[in-house]
């Protein structure tokens, strides 16, 4: 008998149409003979509902006990929608029984509105699951030491139900979600795109962490750290669609990076518009400049991405990193206040309209000429290049925002995505 995790979004759960349809695909995984375990997000724009309540009430100022009641509110999602899916498991005649984080319990560290998991109690679990119980646990949350209510994190139920399959042991986790799977590129940008039918672990921890919005990045990691076997598929095949079909859909995360005798060199084109762009001119060229730079940056807990720094001319040179663009504003107030001052920079320019674009593939690894491949391709469609980083699988660029979609449609057809990718 297997253990299975079923993890759904909110799309799957929009209606209490829809959770009946998750209820019967439940009912029928479980009367195969699954021992299974269901995590459902709240209901697609829920979230965002119960945060833009928040917000009209909230002081201008983020402050510990406001992200508190933050998690407190956002948690309330996900614990509607799974006693509404226990309900409807029952109406199919299926014993199911639904708890929140806290009750399982599902510990987390204490960072509010980005909580870390950091054990998952399965007693209680195993319990119901012996007693033929299906049981269905909030995605999103969870409870620290001191009895707090915490929330994962935008996305967070992915990273829930990858933790919950982790500490179960499970067999498989399959994500249910509005897209069939992980696809090349993003097909509202590259009508061509194509899905994957597998991805290497650690490309998908690429995709993830350079923009591509299928899984939240969290759950990427769990899954390599644990080896939980994880499939994407969607929610939207008619429920009572064949078993052993609906277990080989969508794409499945694979461990071993030798299963395909040939491997693409370029598996997906990853994206991201969120990034702003600041350059420090003219600082002294140092030991410490970088850390007098980025470390203020890192203790108001700005995350940083690409950073460059220019060779130096008569002891000067220039600093250039990448945020998020939410914490632009943010990170130039400081520079201005405290970096400037002891770096001596010339002059400080900022540029929110640009983004990242990536091209990643583990058969990077054994070929040459792929990054300059992508140079070339970008350069003939006059697409200038602001800042490069690579890694071992991967080689992102910053550009001007407005190019974006140029470029990742002359990449993706650069590297033959539309032909590989079978
Ligand atoms: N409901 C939460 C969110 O919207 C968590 C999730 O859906 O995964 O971010
Ligand atoms: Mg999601």
């Amino acid at each position: 008998m297997a253990l299975t995790v079923h993890k759904y979004g909110g799309t799957s759960m929009g209606s209490p149409e829809r959770i009946r349809n998750v209820a019967k695909r439940v009912a029928k995984w479980a009367r195969a003979g699954h021992q299974m375990v269901v995590v459902p997000s709240a209901m697609s724009g829920e979230t965002n509902r119960l945060l833009g309540l928040a917000k009209e009430l909230s002081p201008e100022r983020t402050t510990a006990q406001l992200l508190r009641e933050l998690d407190m509110i956002a948690a309330t999602g996900e614990q509607v929608s799974s006693g509404l899916l226990a309900i409807a498991l029952q109406a199919e005649g299926i014993d199911a029984v639904s708890y929140a984080g806290w009750q399982v319990k599902i510990a987390t560290d204490s960072s509010y509105t980005k909580a870390r998991i950091e054990s998952i109690d399965d007693a209680r679990v195993r319990a119901d699951l012996a007693a033929g119980r299906v049981v269905v646990i909030t995605g999103f949350q969870g409870v620290d030491a001191d009895g707090h209510i915490t929330t994962l994190g935008r996305g967070g139920s992915d990273t829930s139900a990858v933790a919950v399959a982790a500490a179960l042991k499970a067999d498989e986790c399959l994500i249910y979600t509005d897209v069939d799977g992980v696809y090349t590129t993003d097909p509202r940008i590259v009508a061509e795109a194509r899905r994957l039918k597998t991805i290497s672990f650690e490309e998908m921890l690429e995709m993830a962490s350079l923009g591509s919005k299928v899984l939240q990045i969290r759950s990427v990691e769990f899954a390599g750290k644990y080896r939980v076997p994880l499939r994407v598929l969607s929610s939207f095949t008619p429920w009572d669609i064949d078993i052993d079909e609906e277990a080989r859909s969508g794409t499945l995360i694979t461990f071993e990076e030798d299963v395909k005798m040939e491997q693409a060199v370029v598996s997906g084109i990853a994206f991201n518009r969120d990034e702003a762009k600041i350059s420090l001119l003219g600082v002294n060229d140092k030991p410490g400049i970088a850390f007098m730079i980025l470390g203020p940056v890192a203790e108001a807990n700005i995350d940083v991405d690409v950073i460059i720094q220019n060779v130096s001319h008569d002891g000067r040179t220039d600093f250039s990193f990448t945020v998020h663009r939410n914490d632009y504003a943010r990170t130039m107030d400081l520079l201005k206040t405290k970096v400037v001052p002891v770096t001596g920079a010339r002059e400080i320019v900022g540029d929110a309209k640009i983004c990242k674009v990536s091209i990643v593939g583990i058969g990077m690894r054994s070929h040459v000429g792929v990054a300059s491949r992508m140079f070339s391709v970008l350069s003939e469609e006059g697409i200038n290049i602001q800042m490069i980083t690579t890694s071992e699988i991967k080689t992102s660029v910053v550009i001007d925002e407005k190019y974006m979609e140029l470029a990742v449609r002359a990449l993706h057809k650069a590297f033959d995505l539309e032909l590989s990718a079978a």
